[in-house]
């Protein structure tokens, strides 16, 4: 077969039970049209019934399979094999955890704990307007939607937030401070000032530095810099 590739992933084990740290390497043959998540499955049928890893929907869409490929944040169901090989021109992987939260085992981090920065924002309509008539719909002119539908995308996978370093300190990171920019800009949403108050806390929208790296990894594709940038200029 010709689309056959050997490969070589590096792996970062964690076994909580004995504290211990370790990386891993697992010799592979795989199809171009494998995905990661494919992979894994194989080295676990194949090779290692221990390595844990994380997916749910396997379609970009829930965020949980999420990790480190050579250096870049990714969605392990999104790679595929002869994609991976031709991006990072090798066929070795080192594949890290995400560092956005602690680790819970081998490739899994506690996204949960992640999460906790998107609940800080409230990520809802904290105090929506009423339709203009009662029991009707509440309408958003198209040319409004468009200012903001493409921030809309984020699956909270937080690739952005691993790539930005300011995330790893005081600061909400990427995802969640686009998330309550976003409800800034909508006409819905009433409670603009306590949303103002979050946008500009001590670790709100100005710890952002403008590297754009949360753009450069998105698997949505969405300018993720582009909305912050708004934010901190106060144009919603
Ligand atoms: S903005 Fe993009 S990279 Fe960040 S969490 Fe949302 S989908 Fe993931
Ligand atoms: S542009 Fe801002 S949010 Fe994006 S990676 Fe850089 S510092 Fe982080």
């Amino acid at each position: 077969m010709s689309d056959l590739y050997t490969i070589t992933l590096d792996i970062s084990r964690y076994d909580p039970d004995t504290n211990l740290s370790w990386i891993q390497s697992y010799q592979v043959q795989a199809g171009g049209i494998l995905r990661f998540v494919d992979v894994f499955r194989k080295i676990n049928d194949e090779q290692d019934p221990t390595l844990a890893w994380a997916s749910s929907c396997e379609h970009a869409q829930c965020g949980s399979c999420g990790i480190i490929v050579n250096g870049k944040p990714m969605l392990a169901c999104e790679l595929l094999v002869r994609d991976a090989v031709a991006q990072f021109n090798t066929h070795t992987f080192s594949l890290r955890p995400l560092r956005i939260a602690p680790v819970i085992r081998d490739l899994v981090v506690d996204l949960e704990k992640a999460y906790d920065r998107i609940h800080e924002i409230k990520p809802f309509l904290i105090n929506p307007a009423p339709p203009p008539e009662e029991g009707d719909e509440y309408r958003i002119p198209p040319e409004t939607v468009n200012n903001y539908v493409e921030a809309t995308r984020c699956i909270n996978c937080f690739c952005c937030a691993t790539a930005c370093i300011s995330s790893h300190r005081h600061f909400l990171g990427p995802n969640a401070t686009m998330a309550n920019i976003v409800r800034l800009m909508d006409p819905r949403e009433t409670a603009k000032d306590e949303r103002l108050d979050i946008l500009c806390r001590e670790d709100g929208v100005y710890r952002c530095h403008t590297s754009r790296a949360c753009s450069f990894v998105c698997p949505k594709e969405i300018d993720i810099s582009h909305f912050l940038a708004l934010g901190k200029e106060g144009k919603f």
